[in-house]
């Protein structure tokens, strides 16, 4: 989508502090880190949260996944959180999917 965030990031419209890139996912670092280490998983594509995962998409959420755990295998780190925000009352700010993965304190459960 042309005036998405996520979509523009993606195409590298806008800087990211990034990751990893390959022609269907980005990792970038989260702009507003809330531990010590945030970083940010999206499919390029657009797809607009996890409400919208179908049988269509579903194969680059897996590969998301893949790389989530490789890229802390990477980083070195065992504990981590990973959360996808879904729709404006769980907190989504950017209508694009993306996986926050989130290490390097202790975490509380149930999250607020
Ligand atoms: P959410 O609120 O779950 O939709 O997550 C959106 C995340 O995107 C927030 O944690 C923001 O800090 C982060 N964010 C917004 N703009 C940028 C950006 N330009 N670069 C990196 N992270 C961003």
């Amino acid at each position: 989508m042309d005036d998405c965030l996520f979509c523009r990031i993606g195409r590298g419209e806008i800087p990211s502090n990034k990751l990893y890139e390959d022609d269907e996912l980005l990792a970038f670092y989260d702009i507003a880190p809330q531990a010590p280490v945030h970083f940010l998983v999206i499919p390029k594509r657009h797809i607009a949260s996890c409400g919208e995962i179908t049988e269509e998409n579903s194969a680059l959420v897996a590969k998301a996944f893949e790389l989530i755990s490789r890229l802390t295998k990477e980083l070195g780190i065992g504990s981590f959180r990973v959360v996808s925000n879904c729709g404006e009352d769980a907190g989504q700010s950017v209508p694009h999917l993306h996986f926050h993965v989130l290490a390097g304190r202790s975490m509380e459960w149930p999250p607020g």
